[in-house]
């Protein structure tokens, strides 16, 4: 089995704040918030990175920005605007590998972290 910190998270495992979840996808609070909603979105399927998709994966990553979606509805965010990003290897601090995509928002931010 692999020792995946958000796996454990999925599998109720770990304790986390959940957002949003369905039978692809979940959404729970960041553990150390960057931003005012800092909200990460991962598929249930472990994928260690952008890196290492495949075809395969195709549905499940455009169902990450359906729910991104969702939350800048449901939080308020949708007109005002947020970011979604992903980190990928070493060089961009990916820490976690499976992938993530951070959902932030409330906060006026320039590009990059
Ligand atoms: P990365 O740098 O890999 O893109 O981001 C990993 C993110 O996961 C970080 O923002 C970090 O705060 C968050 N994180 C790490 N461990 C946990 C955890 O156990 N629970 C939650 N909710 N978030 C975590
Ligand atoms: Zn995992």
């Amino acid at each position: 089995m692999i020792d995946c910190v958000f796996c454990r998270i999925i599998a109720r495992q770990t304790a986390a704040d959940i957002e949003y979840e369905d039978a692809h996808v979940m959404a729970f609070k960041d553990i150390y918030p960057k931003a005012p909603v800092h909200v990460l979105i991962v598929p249930k399927r472990h994928i260690a990175s952008i890196a290492e998709l495949s075809d395969d994966d195709a549905e499940v990553i455009g169902r990450c920005f359906l729910v991104a979606r969702r939350l800048g509805e449901t939080k308020g965010f949708a007109d005002k605007g947020y970011r979604v990003s992903v980190n990928t290897g070493p060089e961009a601090g990916q820490v976690v590998y499976h992938v993530h995509f951070h959902f932030t928002a409330g906060r006026q931010r320039g590009h990059g972290a």
